[in-house]
């Protein structure tokens, strides 16, 4: 995600064997089937899902946990700092959530329960499941969608369906449980494959991850059917006033969904030049299809696989450029890599951060020097130190801490993102070109469709450069750098 924080203003289903859509069942990973209704007068998508899990931890399981992050719109729960909360809700403080119907194990009715935050959900299995076993969960629900500007919810001009549904978590020592935060994006997630067939009125466009295998329309509605593969989530996007440009880049297809938009040629030029000029210094962009889709949002951006939230609210060129091309490094740094981002935020936010400044290095056209983003970084990390001493007498300058640990989004914004870009560039002026690049590429290759730890890419950095660099990271991530004048 890009938040446009104060101190950056210088740089800047029925179960799947009852519908049509192509079953990609794979061995190895988990898959989802998700076949949902939007209703828009109600504002609610009506789901049944089947997730056939694999188990790859090395124990014997007898529940599956899943992250609800539908109910962090549940009345009490903070989606937005103070300072959003007039772009979040302008037509006023909106509610939503996900009410979980049934469940099923190996096709029998099966307990669940969810914890005291409602963030996740607990689905006793029928029988246990063994290390390399798999077992297939049913779940019927209604996500019920608030009145906002966000990743989930309705707004004026786009309908946002970003973490709508049950997402297993992540099986570490167990089921990593992450809670809701408002700064930053609380998610965690295993590669899987899907299959989703959503239903709705037929005025809106379309658009979400995956490609789309079939379309239909019938009594006014229309039915998209997409298949996914490899993919960290899904996501999808609902519209009246969405129009479409596209262009082909290295065999992959690039959309720009837009409304109002007299750049929008140049924005999906840019997007073109991103995809191209990451796929060259990271590795190769593996999907068919990105779509850079702007929306109603309350933040600049957020990332999704294949697709990416640009915010309609973002007024001058030059952001809404900067922010395009955040997103889209982060299907390097997030999508395909992944990490979780609730723990070390810092893992894919200053990798996406200083891969943005690369991209305009290497683009000099677009008018943003590297030179000066590096120089605005450093200015606005220095105010930022002086303003919350003077104000505070201390200030917590650690970036690796979870989303819960920031006090406030200046904290979390300046040590995530502005202090990685200084991290990184500091890191490139010690190895040199040829090694940082290689560094990033080599770790890229190792963690493609993987999650990675922060210890993982100082690991896999040291080998790559040789050196070890474990000093180097800790002393940026534990906030004992002190930046020279
Ligand atoms: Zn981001």
């Amino acid at each position: 995600m890009r938040k446009l924080s104060v101190f950056l203003i210088l740089v800047l289903a029925l179960p799947i064997f009852l519908f049509g859509c192509n079953s990609s069942k794979d061995d190895e990973i988990s898959h989802y089937s998700i076949v949902g209704s939007y209703d828009e007068n109600l504002h609610a998508l009506t789901c049944e899902q089947t997730l056939v899990y694999q188990n790859k931890s090395d124990n014997a399981l007898s529940e599956i946990k899943f992250f609800l992050y539908a109910n962090s719109f549940n009345e009490g729960n903070k989606v937005v700092s103070t300072s959003s909360q007039d772009k979040a809700y302008p037509n006023g403080e909106s509610f939503g959530n996900i009410e979980i119907k049934k469940a099923m194990s190996e096709g029998k009715d099966t307990n669940f329960s969810l914890n005291e935050e409602k963030s996740i959900l607990t689905v006793s299995l029928d029988a246990e499941i063994f290390p390399d076993e798999e077992v297939e969960i049913y779940l019927s629900y209604i996500v019920n969608l608030a009145n906002i500007n966000h990743r989930l919810g309705y707004g004026n001009n786009t309908i946002n369906f970003g973490n709508f549904y049950p997402i297993v978590c992540v099986y570490e020592n167990g089921f990593v449980e992450n809670e809701f935060a408002s700064n930053g994006d609380p998610f965690y997630s295993d590669i899987a494959n899907y299959d989703v067939e959503i239903s709705y009125d037929a005025k809106y466009t379309f658009v979400s991850s995956g490609n789309v295998v079939k379309e239909t329309s019938e009594n006014g509605k229309k039915t998209t059917c997409i298949n996914g593969e490899k993919l960290r989530d899904f996501c999808f996007v609902l519209s009246e006033k969405f129009e479409v440009i596209s262009q082909e880049i290295n065999g992959v297809k690039v959309n720009y969904y837009y409304y109002d938009d007299p750049n929008a040629e140049e924005y999906l030029e840019l997007s073109c030049l991103v995809i191209d000029e990451f796929s060259t210094m990271f590795g190769e962009y593996p999907y068919d299809v990105v779509n850079v889709v702007k929306i109603n949002f309350c933040f600049g951006g957020m990332e999704y696989p294949n697709l990416v939230y640009i915010s309609d609210a973002i007024i001058d060129a030059e952001t809404y450029r900067y922010v395009i091309v955040h997103e889209l490094a982060h299907q390097w740094w997030y999508s395909l890599v992944g990490n979780n981002e609730f723990q070390e935020a810092w893992l894919d936010e200053s990798l996406t951060e200083y891969s943005t400044a690369l991209f305009f290095e290497k683009h000099s056209e677009f008018g943003l020097k590297y030179e000066d983003i590096i120089l605005g970084a450093e200015n606005t990390y220095r105010m930022f130190v002086d303003v919350y001493e003077s104000v505070n007498g201390e200030v917590g300058e650690s970036m690796n801490r979870s989303l819960k640990e920031f006090a406030t989004e200046p904290e979390y914004v300046n040590c995530v993102y502005t202090k990685g870009v200084l991290m990184y560039d500091s890191l490139r002026k010690t190895l040199g070109d040829k090694k940082f690049f290689k560094c990033l590429s080599e770790y890229f290759d190792a963690y493609c469709y993987k999650n990675a730890k922060g210890e993982d890419l100082i690991d896999s950095f040291s080998k790559t450069a040789k050196i070890n660099l474990e000093s180097f990271f800790d002393a940026f991530l534990s906030g004992e750098v002190i930046l020279d004048n």
